[in-house]
């Protein structure tokens, strides 16, 4: 199935590493020009400097922002062109058992997870609304919206808020020809993948209830994400698109690993 962004811009936030970088590489890489959002300033110039490797050679604006402050988020995304495509990909995971959950942590995960979400999105959105062309938005969510974790209480809650927050969107925004959705993965090795799953006891004891037998790989979850963006996903709105070698069955939601 060929993919083609040409004409279109996309923004993708947590540009700067992991799926986030590779989604706007491929976004990229299929015609779109794409405003790359993420807080560290090298990863942003690292990011145009792969860039115009690829052919043909399409445009990376950079924007560098701490997502979690939203005065500072209104104040970088305000003079960013209009955006076709938008996929709300920034997050953090800060593990912790239940009992020693702190305010901070659940400020921050909220606050970056669920509220830059939204808060991106609605900025995105009101530029659609206006232009009266429609769009597309991918959240990037994940299987521990719907699975409970050890350690991840904080982490599983934004990721089960985004969830109801991509259908909400989708319900209000679909009168304006706005889909929304989100793909959710099971665990990908980027740096974020490593933070919990690097033990191989941990690793083995999820993988082994995964029906493919393996986790994620960047690749799959970014493929995912351009399906739902493009026209070939054109009647498809408030979908959670697992990406988990379909290890949800009912007795698969409670993980002890
Ligand atoms: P990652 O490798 O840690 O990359 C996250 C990116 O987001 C980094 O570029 C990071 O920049 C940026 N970011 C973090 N906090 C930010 C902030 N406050 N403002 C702006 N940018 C910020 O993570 P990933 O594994 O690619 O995860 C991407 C998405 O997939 C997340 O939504 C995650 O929840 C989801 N997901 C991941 C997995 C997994 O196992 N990896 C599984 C399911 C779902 P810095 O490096 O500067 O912090």
């Amino acid at each position: 199935m060929e993919i083609s962004f040409r004409g279109k811009r996309a923004l993708v936030t947590g540009a700067g590493k992991g799926i986030g970088r590779a989604t706007a590489l491929a976004l990229a890489r299929c015609g779109s020009k794409v405003t790359a959002v993420t807080r560290t300033r090298a990863d942003l110039e690292s990011l145009v400097l792969e860039c115009p490797s690829i052919e043909p050679c399409p445009s990376i604006e950079p924007v560098c922002v701490d997502l979690s402050d939203w005065d500072a988020t209104e104040q970088a995304l305000k003079d960013t062109g209009p955006v076709d495509l938008l996929v709300n990909n920034a997050a953090c995971a800060k593990l912790q058992p239940f009992l020693d959950v702190t305010p901070e942590q659940f400020d921050q995960s909220f606050s970056l997870n669920v509220k830059a979400a939204l808060h991106v999105a609605q900025i995105v959105a009101r530029g659609m609304k206006s232009r009266g062309c429609g769009g597309s938005i991918v959240n990037v969510s994940s299987q521990a919206s719907q699975c409970a974790l050890k350690d991840h209480a904080v982490y599983c809650a934004t990721k089960g808020a985004l969830d109801m927050l991509t259908r909400v969107m989708a319900l209000e925004l679909g009168p304006y020809q706005i889909r929304v959705n989100s793909v959710n993965p099971t665990v990908v090795m980027t740096e974020m993948g490593k933070i919990g799953w690097s033990d191989p006891g941990k690793a083995r004891s999820m993988t082994s209830r995964i029906p493919l037998g393996r986790f994620a790989e960047v690749e799959d979850v970014v493929n995912s994400i351009l399906f739902l963006l493009s026209d070939k996903s054109s009647m498809t709105s408030g979908a959670l698109l697992t990406v988990d070698g379909a290890s949800w069955p009912a007795e698969n939601l409670l993980r002890t690993c």
